[in-house]
């Protein structure tokens, strides 16, 4: 699948190790998955750099480095299992997702995006993936509780539904803030949350309710 871009992967990859991604399995996630699938015919020659990209109804595939440090992040403080992602966007953080834990529930606000990604994820075979069109806002009530929940939009206020799907032990990461945005890890312990800033980040708005 990735062919003529094998090169571009893993020179990716070295970008990402100098940038301080350590884990070597988030790391061949990325040096396996097919970037320039995730995005336009005319954007493909710019897929393996390391930058957000336009994906179309305003939307971006978010900048790898980010996608390797959030999957980073929920691992190194031992998620392991089933993982919510809201913001499915490209499915490409999905895709890495798919490749580092068990099994992934994904919800996207906007329909034509989340086809367009199910498509993908299916032609890579990464069947340990169910898709979702819904708000995000809200989780996946039915599929909780969660070991990990990623959100890759920000979020103006923190979604305190989202945290209560969380399985005790379990962990949130997610941008908040509108202007100025701070990448956020949010830790259930016992009825507790313990928040952790990470890092400024810039991410699209998390809106409410969904499109057709
Ligand atoms: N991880 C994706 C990022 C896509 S951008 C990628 O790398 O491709 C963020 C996505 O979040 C957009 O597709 C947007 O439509 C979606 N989104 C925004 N608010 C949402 C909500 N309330 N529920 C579900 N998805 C939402």
């Amino acid at each position: 699948m990735l062919s003529n871009y094998q090169g571009s992967a893993n020179a990716l990859v070295e970008l990402l190790k100098q940038q301080g991604v350590e884990d070597e399995v988030v790391l061949s996630a990325i040096a396996n998955t097919p970037r320039h699938l995730f995005v336009d015919e005319v954007l493909k020659h710019k897929s393996y750099e390391n930058t957000a990209l336009p994906i179309g109804q305003g939307q971006t595939i978010s900048q790898p480095f980010i996608v390797a440090k959030m999957t980073e992040v929920l691992k190194q403080v031992g998620v392991k299992g089933r993982i919510l992602e809201v913001g499915t966007g490209s499915g490409y953080q999905t895709a890495v997702l798919a490749q580092v834990f068990e099994q992934v529930f994904s919800i996207e606000r906007i329909k034509s995006l989340q086809w367009q990604a199910r498509r993908r994820l299916h032609l890579l075979d990464l069947y340990n993936v169910t898709m979702k069109h819904g708000d995000g806002w809200k989780g996946w009530a039915s599929k909780a509780p969660f070991a990990g929940i990623i959100v890759t939009a920000a979020a103006q206020s923190v979604p305190d539904e989202l945290l209560a799907q969380l399985e005790d032990g379990g962990a949130m990461v997610i941008p908040i803030g509108v202007e100025a945005q701070t990448l956020t890890l949010f830790v259930k312990q016992g009825e507790q949350f313990i928040r952790h800033a990470l890092a400024p980040v810039r991410f699209v708005p998390l809106v409410a309710g969904e499109v057709g």
